[in-house]
C-alpha cells in the first residue's frame, strides 16, 4: 500500500533537492543517494517496526485544517475535530510513543489547550528553542539543516521563522515517523519547506574536504555528546554551511578550564551512548581548532525535571530517575547534573 503523506514528502523532497542543484551541484550527490536513504528507512530488515509506523500514518485521517502555527511554542494544527477523529488519531498517535520532542497541537485553536490534542512530549523543546532563537542571525529566507532534529518540531520552529528550505537529517526511524504524522496535518500550510532525511550526518555526502556547503545555518543540538569523534562531527558540520553561514551548536557540558572535559565511563543519566562532555571553554576551543570563527556561548543552563519528564506520551523514566534522588545536582552515577550550552560560530 502506498502511504501517501510520505510518498509527498518523499516528492517534496525531491524537487527541493533538484531546484537546489540548479544553484549548487553539489545538491546532485545528494539526489543520487535519496533512493536508498529513502529506500532503507522502509526496509523492515533494518527496522523491525517500520511497516507499523507507516501503517499508523497511512491511517490518519483528512482533517480541514484553518491555520497552521509554526510560531507558537505548542506548534499548533488548528481544526475542529469530531470526538470520533479525536480517538482515532489520539489512538493512532500512541502508536509512536514515544513522543520525546515537542509539544504539538492537533486540532482546536491557538492557545486553547481544551479543544484539540494535546501532545505532551517528554521534552519542553519549546523551552530549548527560546533559549536559543533569540541569539540567532535571521533565519528570512535561509536554507537551513537541522542535524539530529529528533520530531522536527525545531524544524518546523525554523520554518515557523521564515526560513526558505529546512532539511531535517536524523537516524531514528520512529523520530522520521512521528514527523510525518505532523506532515500528515500540516501539509501544504508551510509551501513544503520542511523535510526529513533519516539518515545520520556523517552518511551525508562530503566527498570533497569542500562537503556539500549548501547551508546558511546548520543547527546541531543534543548530538554532539553522542558522537565518538566530536572533531569529526564539527567537521562534518562545517562542510555543510556555505562560507559565512552560521552554525549553532548545543551540548552537555560540565563546569571547568579550557583543559577540562569529562569522558562517563559506563553511563550518564543512564544514557549508554554518551562520550564527550568539555567545560564552555574546552568547547569553544574545540569550534576554534575545527577552523569555525566569532565562537561565542549565548546560553549555558541546567536542565530542569520540569523541562524533561515523563508524561502520558511518554511512559518511561525521565530526568527526575537519572538524577541522584537525594542531590539533584548530581546523575545517579554521581556526575554532575545535565547541564547544557549553547555556542554560536561562522564558517
Ligand atoms: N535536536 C533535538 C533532539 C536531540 S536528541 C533537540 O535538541 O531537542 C538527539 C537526536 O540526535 C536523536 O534524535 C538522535 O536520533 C539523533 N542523532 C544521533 N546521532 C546522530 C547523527 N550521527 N546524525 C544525526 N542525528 C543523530
Amino acid at each position: 500500500m502506498i502511504n501517501q503523506t510520505i510518498a509527498n514528502a518523499e516528492r517534496e523532497l525531491y524537487l527541493t533537492l533538484l531546484e537546489l542543484a540548479q544553484q549548487q551541484p553539489s545538491a546532485y550527490e545528494w539526489l543520487k543517494q535519496l533512493p536508498t536513504w529513502l529506500g532503507d528507512i522502509k526496509d523492515k530488515a533494518n527496522y523491525a517496526h517500520a511497516p507499523a509506523y507507516q501503517a499508523a500514518v497511512a491511517r490518519l485521517p483528512e482533517l480541514t485544517v484553518d491555520n497552521v502555527d509554526l510560531d507558537n511554542d505548542v506548534l499548533t494544527i488548528e481544526a475542529s475535530l469530531s470526538e470520533s477523529q479525536r480517538k482515532q488519531i489520539v489512538a493512532l498517535l500512541k502508536q509512536l510513543m514515544p513522543w520525546r520532542k515537542g509539544p504539538f497541537q492537533i486540532g482546536g485553536q491557538t492557545g486553547d489547550d481544551e479543544s484539540g490534542i494535546q501532545i505532551d512530549t517528554e521534552w519542553h523543546s519549546d523551552w530549548k528553542w527560546q533559549r536559543v532563537v533569540p541569539h540567532l542571525g535571521t533565519l528570512k529566507g535561509r536554507r537551513v539543516l537541522d542535524v539530529g532534529g529528533g520530531s522536527g518540531y525545531h524544524g518546523w520552529r525554523m520554518a515557523g521563522a521564515g526560513a526558505d528550505t529546512v532539511i531535517i537529517v536524523d537516524p531514528s526511524c520512529l523520530f522520521y515517523h512521528q514527523f510525518m504524522a505532523i506532515r500528515h496535518f500540516i501539509g501544504a500550510a508551510d509551501a513544503y519547506r520542511t523535510h526529513y532525511i533519516p539518515v545520520p550526518l556523517e552518511a551525508l555526502p562530503a566527498s570533497s574536504d569542500q562537503g556539500s556547503q549548501l547551508f546558511d545555518t546548520v543547527f546541531s543540538m543534543g548530538v554532539l555528546y553522542h558522537r565518538q569523534s566530536p572533531f569529526e562531527h564539527l567537521q562534518q558540520l562545517k562542510g555543510q554551511l556555505v562560507k559565512g553561514g552560521e552554525l549553532v551548536l548545543e551540548t552537555l557540558v560540565i563546569d571547568g578550564d579550557t583543559n577540562t572535559v569529562l569522558v562517563p565511563h559506563d553511563r550518564y543519566a543512564q544514557m549508554n551512548n554518551v562520550y564527550f562532555l568539555p567545560s564552555v571553554a574546552a568547547l569553544i576551543g574545540w569550534l576554534e581548532k575545527a577552523g569555525f570563527s566569532d565562537v561565542r556561548c549565548v546560553d549555558v543552563d541546567v536542565t530542569t525535571i520540569e523541562e524533561q519528564r515523563a508524561t502520558e506520551w511518554m511512559t518511561y523514566q525521565s530526568l527526575a530517575d537519572f538524577l541522584d534522588p537525594n542531590d539533584h545536582t548530581k546523575t545517579v552515577e554521581g556526575y554532575p547534573a545535565p547541564k547544557r550550552a549553547t555556542i554560536i560560530a561562522k564558517k
